[in-house]
């Protein structure tokens, strides 16, 4: 039967819980168990596909087409377990559920209440599907104390009880401050959180204690005092210099090694944080050589908004042995008159998703630029659909080319299926999804022999995952293709354009989907290591 860790935090947020989870998943799976890693949101929306990236973030999207919490995404880039939608739940989802049966009148007549029956829905997510696990990690957003995540609290204290001791542990995350005016580290903010846990009937059995510098002993014996948990458990993690650090320090701490005496199992393989070593030597090498990549889109300035995008190039920075310096040009406030100046001295051009009008003639122009310039580019998604418009306008000479995403009068070279067959052009909709909603997750591309793509790849077939409501009218495919613009990667069924290369450029590709949520750090992703080492050899 799977044992279940569950993960809570403490005092702030942000303290990376995340990536705790994660790095805790990478160090059990590498040594032979299976391992599957859960969140659990206690915001009120259905899920986080509706929300803005400017508040939440990136929105991480599944091999099975659900739109989770960006913390999904560094539990499968340190680990390479696929998530799927069973893997993340937030409170409206679950009082969704449980209203839509109330409605029904599944629950014959009965009161419905948030004990047992919100509990109750919390403890079937976290053991939906779980079968041949060793081990399920769930992780609980939000912070200890507040309203919202108490029902998740109460859930995971009643699992415990349901499945056993033996089979949960309880880690919670705090924060260990040091206060500079006294050269002091401070415990008092973990007493008190572990506290409060401990009201609500959680004994967490492990800390890990962010802090900025190493707790003295004597600090760790004075938290394992107050908190009642064994000092061996009470685990540091000290600011890293790269994300990638944190497996190589959470095992050096001791973190997988507890779990395993807590749950009385060993070890199946040795562990190897080679790669890891590798990966953190070039991340951290501040004599190799920097490559400029502009990145033009409406929410650069956020740092989470295009999270998997980031770490994708710095992915495809680490295959190249170079760093990627990502400049970030904002292009709702981007004049076409200054593009030239703002791209002067990069190597690289993305553009990458995006949603509505706002800063489209900016990215626009920036297409013109690297097209005409030869600069290598790589339009992801909606940066694709900009570059279909952007070679319609100036190469095809359709003038008022566009999407009707953003404009209902312009001539659709990106439109909605469904618009293709009320023009009466024969395209049936054999992809799920469309009109109104989007297509969602894991979609098959055959790829154009003798393409760009195709070598990049190395592959006749791939499969990527798509979060987008608009696609590249197929109408149009000849007139694009003599002028110079392949689409080297279709559907299946021939019907929908998934990957459009320009012939006549050194490196210039669009993408209908987004190859950065299958980029891994110690596997980067085919397009972003291609594409840097174009920028690097420009
Ligand atoms: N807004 C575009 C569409 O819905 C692109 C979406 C995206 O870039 N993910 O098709």
């Amino acid at each position: 039967m799977a044992r279940y860790i569950f993960v809570t935090g403490g005092v702030v947020s942000s303290l990376g819980k995340g990536l705790s989870s994660a790095s805790l998943a990478y160090l059990l799976k590498s040594q032979g168990f299976k391992v599957r890693v859960r969140k659990m949101d206690p915001y009120l929306n259905v899920d986080p596909g509706t929300m803005s990236p400017f508040q939440h973030g990136e929105v991480f999207v599944t091999d099975d087409g659900a739109e989770t919490d960006l913390d999904l995404g560094h539990y499968e880039r340190f680990t390479d377990i696929s998530s799927t939608k069973n893997d993340n739940i937030t409170t409206g989802r679950i009082y969704s559920d449980i209203i839509t049966k109330e409605r029904r009148g599944d629950y014959l007549g009965k009161t419905v209440q948030v004990i047992p029956h919100v509990t109750n829905r919390i403890k079937e997510f976290i053991k939906n599907g779980i079968k041949n696990e060793d081990f399920v990690i769930c992780e609980i957003g939000g912070t200890v104390g507040d309203i919202e995540s108490l029902p998740f609290l109460e859930a995971i204290r009643q699992f415990a009880n349901d499945v056993g001791k033996e089979k949960t542990l309880f880690i919670h995350l705090t924060l260990v401050p040091f206060l500079k005016s006294s050269d002091e580290i401070k415990t008092k903010p973990t007493q008190h959180s572990v506290k409060e846990l401990r009201s609500i009937g959680i004994q967490p059995d492990m800390v890990i204690c962010r802090s900025q510098q190493s707790i003295p002993l004597d600090q760790r014996k004075k938290i394992s005092l107050f908190c009642n948990i064994p000092i061996k458990r009470v685990i540091e993690t000290v600011d890293v210099k790269t994300i990638y650090e944190a497996p190589i320090s959470f095992f050096n701490e001791g973190l997988d090694k507890r779990v395993f005496e807590y749950f009385n199992v060993k070890p199946r393989k040795k562990i190897n944080l080679k790669p890891w070593k590798e990966v953190t030597k070039i991340v951290t090498n501040k004599n190799i050589r920097t490559v400029n990549i502009a990145i033009v889109g409406k929410y650069v300035d956020l740092k989470d908004a295009y999270k998997s995008l980031d770490e994708a190039l710095v992915h495809g920075g680490i295959h190249n042995n170079v760093k990627v310096n990502l400049i970030r040009v904002e292009s709702d406030l981007l004049k076409v008159s200054d593009v030239q100046k703002k791209l002067s001295n990069v190597s690289g051009i993305i553009i990458p998703g995006g949603f509505g009008k706002r800063g489209t003639e900016g990215k626009i122009a920036c297409i013109n630029f690297a097209r005409t310039k030869k600069i290598p580019f790589l339009g992801i998604c909606f940066g694709m659909q900009m570059a279909v418009i952007e070679f319609a306008r100036n190469v095809l000479k359709i003038k008022n080319a566009g999407s009707s995403e953003l404009d209902k009068n312009c001539f659709p070279v990106i439109g909605l299926i469904e618009e293709w067959k009320k023009n009466g052009r024969k395209i049936k909709g054999t992809v799920k999804n469309l009109g109104g909603t989007m297509r969602l997750g894991l979609y098959t591309a055959k790829l154009q022999h003798n393409s760009l793509i195709k070598e990049i790849y190395k592959s006749g077939q791939i499969k990527e995952r798509h979060r987008h409501r608009y696609e590249v009218n197929v109408n149009l495919r000849k007139k694009f293709e003599t002028h110079g613009l392949n689409f080297s990667g279709m559907s299946p069924d021939n019907k929908l354009p998934e990957i459009i290369e320009i012939k006549n450029h050194p490196w210039f590709i669009g993408v209908q989907f987004h190859p950065e949520f299958k980029s891994r750090p110690l596997q980067p992703h085919p397009l972003f290591s291609s594409f840097i080492e174009a920028a690097k050899n420009k």
